[in-house]
């Protein structure tokens, strides 16, 4: 077994000489005072160890990496017919570009893009009684955690800069691939994205995706195939026009967030989470994305 801890401390140790620390995103008001020189990485394996450098105790805005547990919710709810309103293809394009949606007929290229991220929330909104109250426990539950909050002030910064998820909303909506008001769906995506956990709270809420479904209470939350699923979505989507890069430096499936938050999992293995808010020009992470090469490269852990 590797020494985990050796190897996350000299990673983060190394990250942090990086020259470039990227550029924390401002076009939500309320990120952008989040100061740059917060850095996390924490591990967790499936056999319940636990290693964890820097600030992974502190909470941050997790951002678009919410849109996979909202599309697990969804899963579990409607199952495959979510691929009747969503591709699973990646986009090759920005998470908030517009044009290939009005192309392809209002079918979002995939659920982690804006786009098809708002579809899932629409699907959550269409089938969850209390939608916000509902998802929000059944993060916690996936988590066993009960104290992961939205937060109201990030939700309403980006309710009143939004434009770009408005418009795909509306677009959608023209389309037909919306069954609810778009501001009742964008008030549900919005706080979906805003939910604040620390990187050693997603390494629980993830496990389930490293762990066949089984979550840390125990009980299965996907099938086998659903989860499969789920992971080649990551790896083939989770990080946009950068997807490519991430599996080639990396060779994980994972997400990243505006936030500055990274998720990334080896089935049966372990989840790695990392948080560092300046973002490089595809918005990802940039020492979240040195870590995570380093900790594959040194360990030789990853799918390949
Ligand atoms: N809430 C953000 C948005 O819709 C999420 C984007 C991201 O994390 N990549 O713009």
């Amino acid at each position: 077994m590797p020494d985990f801890q050796a190897i996350l401390e000299t990673i983060y140790q190394n990250a942090l000489q990086a020259p470039d620390k990227g550029t924390v995103a401002t076009y939500i008001p309320e990120l952008a005072h989040i100061s740059q020189d917060n850095f996390g990485i924490h591990l967790r394996t499936s056999d319940g160890k636990s290693y964890g450098v820097g600030h992974f105790n502190k909470p941050f805005s997790i951002q678009s990496i919410s849109k996979v547990l909202a599309l697990s919710k969804a899963m579990s709810l409607i199952g495959e017919s979510i691929w009747k309103r969503i591709d699973v293809e990646p986009s090759g394009h920005p998470f908030n570009q517009l044009a290939l949606l009005e192309i392809e007929n209002g079918i979002p290229r995939n659920p982690f893009i804006n786009s098809g991220a708002i579809v899932i929330a629409d699907i959550l909104l269409s089938n969850l009684k209390h939608p916000k109250s509902d998802f929000l426990n059944y993060v916690r539950d996936l988590t066993n955690d009960n104290t992961i909050e939205y937060n109201e002030a990030v939700a309403h910064s980006e309710k009143m800069t939004g434009f770009k998820n408005y418009a795909a909303a509306n677009l959608l909506k023209s389309f037909k691939n919306l069954e609810n008001p778009v501001d009742d769906v964008l008030d549900f995506y919005f706080h979906q994205c805003s939910l604040e956990m620390t990187c050693g709270q997603l390494t629980k809420t993830f496990s389930f995706l490293a762990n066949q479904g089984t979550c840390m209470l125990n009980k299965t939350r996907l099938s086998e195939s659903q989860v499969k699923r789920i992971n080649a979505l990551m790896l083939t989507c989770g990080f946009y026009d950068e997807a490519g890069e991430f599996a080639f430096e990396v060779g994980l499936p994972g997400k990243s967030g505006v936030g500055g938050g990274i998720v990334a999992l080896l089935p049966h293995h372990f989840t790695i989470a990392t948080w560092a808010p300046g973002l490089n020009k595809k918005g990802n992470s940039k020492l979240g994305m040195l870590a995570l090469e380093a900790f594959t490269s040194q360990t030789k852990l990853s799918i390949f």
